[in-house]
């Protein structure tokens, strides 16, 4: 257990899986901690994730476990397919995840959030507290709200998610990248004699694709994508209907969720990045989760770096314990070439999987089914692998396999 370290009050910016996670993680290093999220209540959006091996192993090593008798369900299989669900490959990912200790979890974003709130324990959190701006001086940090309110601290750790403001006082404005196509998503009780427990499948079409995921419990979460105009998904006003014709002829089981789903339970969110922002912090500011490094869906990794960033910023304060501003500054030091390589590595998936040229799709097909495993193995590793520091923050290390 690191040593706590006492007299250090910061503030947080955002409540989301990132925020909280730094919640826990700050807590439990003895700092003052306080949350500020903009929502009047939490409840997270209807969808699902998949907490990935090594985001279940950065909050193992904070105490924090998943139970999945209650909520969630551990990935069994991976496989990518053809939008009539013929196999083009089986991804190796629960034997890496066993190699690493852990297994990559799907659970519903609210189990999640209730999970890091629980995880929190007693720091405070103020809803409806919209940050509008903050202000250094040599003491600190004071951060503005909306509606006229204040929380200063020694540091403030910006963590408002992919419009943040934190990050637009520190970087000034930007433009967001359109991906070209829109996401949608939702939840829904399913069963189908091609699934089983422990299942996702990722469906690939032609500028479209489909990922069907058991989230357990005898629910699924699924998303779609279409290539779309970056004027049209951001406002998107199509109906259930137009999903509907949109996967006609896909795999029956990709059809029946979408049938099966309610309208009203089904979002529609454009996909988009940044360009990477290579200083994250000034001062006694600093930035984690999508504020710090927005990224592409098509890894599954956006909240897991949050998670990271999370515990890796907890490590970074207790090594240079009377030195916040300089801890901050090695945290982004640490982060930098991880989530880098994480947001290029999202994109180039990305635009592999929504090609619509024939002749490349059936290049990347033929290329995927036959990679060696050992090489599809490798690179999956790069993401699982949770760079654990050394110290601990009240949890346990990844048991690993042994590689002998
Ligand atoms: C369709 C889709 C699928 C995804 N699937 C996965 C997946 O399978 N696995 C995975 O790891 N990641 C996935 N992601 C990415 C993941 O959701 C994000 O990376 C993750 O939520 C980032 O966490 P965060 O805490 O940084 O930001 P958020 O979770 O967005 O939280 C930011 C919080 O800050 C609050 N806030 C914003 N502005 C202010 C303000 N001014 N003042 C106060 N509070 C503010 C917001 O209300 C929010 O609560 C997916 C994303 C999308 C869109």
């Amino acid at each position: 257990m690191a040593i706590p370290i006492p007299n250090t009050t910061a503030v947080i910016v955002g409540a989301g899986i990132g925020g909280l996670t730094a919640a826990a993680a700050l807590r439990r290093i003895g700092i003052d901690v306080r949350v500020h999220e903009r929502a009047t209540e939490l409840t997270a959006a209807g969808s699902g994730l998949s907490v990935m091996t090594n985001a279940i192993n950065a909050l193992a090593s904070l105490g924090i476990s998943l139970p999945l008798e209650e909520h969630g369900q551990a990935i069994e299989e991976f496989t990518i397919m053809d939008r009539h669900g013929r196999v083009i490959r089986k991804q190796p990912l629960p034997e890496v995840a066993a190699r690493l200790g852990a297994p990559s979890v799907n659970i519903s974003r609210a189990a999640l959030q209730h999970l890091l709130l629980e995880a929190a324990g007693d720091v405070p959190l103020s809803l409806g507290a919209e940050a509008t701006h903050y202000e250094t001086d040599e003491n600190g940090v004071t951060v503005h709200f909306g509606d006229g309110t204040s929380a200063r601290g020694d540091i403030l750790i910006g963590a408002d998610g992919f419009n943040s403001v934190i990050r637009r006082q520190l970087a000034g404005p930007e433009e967001s990248r359109d991906s070209g196509y829109i996401c949608w998503l939702a939840l829904a009780a399913f069963d189908h004699p091609r699934l089983h427990p422990g299942y996702v499948g990722h469906y690939w079409g032609r500028g479209q694709r489909f990922g069907l995921i058991d989230i357990g419990h005898g629910r699924y979460y699924w998303w779609g994508t279409k290539n779309m105009d970056a004027a049209l998904s951001r406002n998107w006003t199509g109906d259930k209907q137009e999903i509907v014709r949109a996967y006609d002829g896909w795999a029956e089981e990709v059809q029946a969720i979408i049938r099966s789903t309610p309208e009203e339970d089904i979002l529609a969110v454009p996909s988009h990045d940044r360009a990477f922002l290579e200083s994250w912090g000034s001062g006694p500011v600093t930035l984690l989760g999508d504020a710090a490094h927005p990224m592409l869906t098509s890894l599954g990794q956006g909240a897991a770096m949050a998670i990271e960033d999370a515990v890796m910023l907890a490590h970074a304060l207790t090594e240079d314990r009377h030195h916040p501003q300089t801890a901050l500054r090695a945290y982004e030091d640490q982060r930098r070439e991880r989530t880098r390589a994480m947001v290029t590595a999202s994109r180039k998936l990305s635009a592999l999987e929504q090609l619509e040229n024939p002749v490349a799709r059936a290049m990347r097909d033929i290329l995927f089914r036959v990679a060696p495993t050992s090489v599809l193995s490798r690179q999956l590793e790069v993401a699982l692998d949770f760079p654990a520091p050394a110290g601990k923050l009240g949890g346990r290390p990844a048991a690993r396999e042994s590689s002998t």
